[in-house]
């Protein structure tokens, strides 16, 4: 998951930065454990990467609890054939452009 970096963030005088980076990571439980509590003490200790994992956490619930009214169903396997020919195609081209 990409984030925007928040306006008036850039040169916050520690290292929020690097903290930032892993935060969508960490809320997705990808990171290592000694990582993840790096950002953890960062947290305690930056208000302003709290706040800002804190809306961040919302947003990704959010996204997790919405379901779409419409399901998209599975293409159907003349189209699924068609697609995939397309794409060997489009990447046949690409290895002869090289
Ligand atoms: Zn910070």
């Amino acid at each position: 998951m990409t984030v925007e970096w928040p306006a008036g963030m850039s040169g916050y005088p520690c290292n929020c930065e690097k903290m930032m980076a892993r935060l969508s990571d960490y809320l997705d439980g990808d990171l290592d454990a000694e990582t993840a509590a790096e950002v953890e003490r960062h947290l305690r200790a930056c208000s302003q990467c709290l706040a800002y994992a804190d809306s961040l956490h919302r947003i990704v619930e959010l996204c997790r609890a919405y379901e779409p009214a419409v399901k998209p169903r599975p293409l159907n396997p003349s189209a699924r054939a068609e697609l995939r020919s397309a794409w060997q195609k489009a990447l046949a081209d690409r290895r002869r452009a090289k």
